[in-house]
């Protein structure tokens, strides 16, 4: 700097000041201070603050724009074309520091960088319903936020990680064959996808995206917000000695289709997986909604059941095989709707017998015993049907009881055991619903039904097999199903237990 100027501007610092000793309180002289050279920031014409040096500050904003260039590896930052320096003589020492400066306008006009603004607009699409109920629960409906706006500066990156979370639902080559239109014909058994497609609208526009605002640069990254909603959704775990699939996802809440969808190279239920792998865990939030609907055909086999005939001529503890029993098959082709990996619709449009089923009988020596087995637990819908969502964690929850659809609205539901009706009622997560107390320490539960039960009312006994209702859709229910849970002891009350109904079966 030119000393001349240095000399000067102490002079009249000095005239200044004492001009200024002249018009103030005596009793503030010894508190006066020496009026200082500075600089006072404007940002759209109002004061932010004074510094010492503006090209401190202009240093500091030029090397920000390059810490900000670098970060996001493009050409140029904008800084907000409204600042001014003014120069200022000042008798305050509230100067304050660049960096505290740079925080100012960056909090009320940040930085910004060219890239483009995508919006997930969920306003007008199907809503996640939780049939899983906890004790006080209301039913949950989607709380997930109807607009998502999500900043990238990279087009591609965006479609790519839309990619890469559609592939957690369906595969690859499942997916390129259904937008080829190359998928194969269904010669026995097997699935067509019918549809595959995004419900929520998404649009993207070109912007200035503000540097302080979430701006996603990494295609893994934004999968897995896509994947999980929020970032503290998600973990990771460590796969220690002994885990399975099925622990893993038990421990953190999930189930295996989940904990699947979530670590695409896992693949398949049989994966393998290895002490010391990384996996990615989390109640899942998808950010957007993919239907598939598929047109499936299956062959279910048919269980034989074994009948027993008691023959008093001969001696007890003798048996012999009468008939040998032989499962069957039936081919059922369904159409199943399902949006992100959970089923919402299932329907079996038709079902055709392949092989008979034929039962087993077994003729023992001796009277008819008067105690009749425990074990036989009579299905409660038509057969064949579609199992739609598991017992286990969903999105989660624990969902304590087994969707079974498939058999149509209206079909009718049978009792799974003989017992007394204790439950004709409605209720806002249930819908119409059937409870029994079989007497034995079990209760069945038939929910989401079609109307208050015509066929039972409250005291009524039922044999197994009774017609207690009609599979419906009320409550919170995203599709025709029931929802049939196994308890010991009555359903949600302190002490009882739920059960996986399919391991009685
Ligand atoms: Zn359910």
């Amino acid at each position: 700097m030119n000393k001349g100027k240095t000399i000067l501007g102490v002079s009249i610092s000095l005239i200044l000041s004492i001009a200024i000793t002249f018009l103030t309180n005596k009793n503030d002289i010894f508190k006066t201070q020496i009026p200082t050279e500075s600089y006072q920031v404007y940002l759209k014409g109002e004061p932010i603050g004074l510094i010492k040096s503006d090209t401190e500050l202009y240093d500091y904003i030029n090397e920000k724009q390059q810490d900000l260039k670098e970060k996001y590896n493009v050409n140029q930052v904008y800084v907000p074309n409204d600042i001014k320096v003014i120069k200022d003589v000042t008798y305050e020492n509230n100067i304050m520091s660049v960096q505290s400066i740079y925080n100012e306008i960056n909090e009320k006009t940040p930085f910004t960088i060219k890239g483009y603004v995508f919006t997930i607009d969920r306003t007008n699409s199907t809503e996640q319903i939780y049939d899983t109920y906890e004790e006080g629960m209301e039913p949950e409906k989607d709380e997930k936020a109807k607009i998502v706006k999500i900043n990238v500066l990279d087009k591609e990156l965006f479609k790519n990680a839309v990619t890469k979370t559609v592939f957690s639902f369906v595969t690859e080559e499942e997916y390129e064959n259904f937008i080829n239109d190359t998928q194969n014909n269904i010669i026995d058994t097997g699935e067509i996808i019918e549809a595959l497609y995004i419900e929520d609208k998404i649009t993207s526009k070109e912007a200035y995206i503000p540097v302080n605002e979430k701006i996603y640069t990494n295609e893994e990254e934004l999968t897995q917000f896509l994947l999980f909603g929020s970032d503290s959704n998600m973990s990771t775990y460590t796969v220690g000695k002994g885990d399975t699939l099925e622990s893993v996802a038990n421990n953190n809440k999930m189930n295996v289709n989940e904990l699947l969808i979530a670590n695409s190279d896992l693949r398949s239920e049989n994966a393998l997986l290895y002490e010391g792998q990384t996996l990615t865990v989390g109640v899942m939030d998808p950010m957007f909604s993919m239907v598939e609907e598929r047109h499936v055909v299956s062959d279910q086999i048919i269980s034989y059941k074994t009948e027993y005939i008691y023959d008093n001529t001969k001696l007890i503890g003798e048996q012999y095989t009468k008939v040998q029993g032989s499962n069957g098959v039936t081919r059922v082709t369904q159409k199943v709707k399902s949006i992100n990996g959970e089923i919402t619709n299932a329907l079996i449009s038709n079902s055709e017998e392949i092989k008979p089923v034929v039962n087993e009988v077994i003729v023992k020596g001796g009277k008819k015993p008067v105690i009749v087995s425990a074990g036989n637990w009579g299905w409660p819908t038509n057969i064949p049907y579609i199992i739609s969502s598991n017992y286990g964690w969903r999105w989660g929850r624990l969902h304590r009881g087994v969707d079974i659809s498939g058999t149509g609205y209206g079909s009718p539901i049978y009792a799974a055991k003989p017992g007394v009706v204790v439950d004709v009622a409605y209720h806002n997560s249930f819908g119409y619903y059937v409870t029994i107390n079989h007497q034995n320490g079990y209760y069945t539960r038939y929910e989401h039904l079609a109307s208050l039960s015509r066929y039972v009312k409250k005291g009524d006994y039922v044999k197994m097999g009774d017609t207690i209702g009609d599979m419906g859709n009320s409550g919170a229910s995203q599709g025709t199903h029931l929802h049939f849970e196994i308890w010991t002891g009555y359903p949600y009350a302190s002490g009882s237990v739920s059960y996986n109904p399919l391991l009685f079966y």
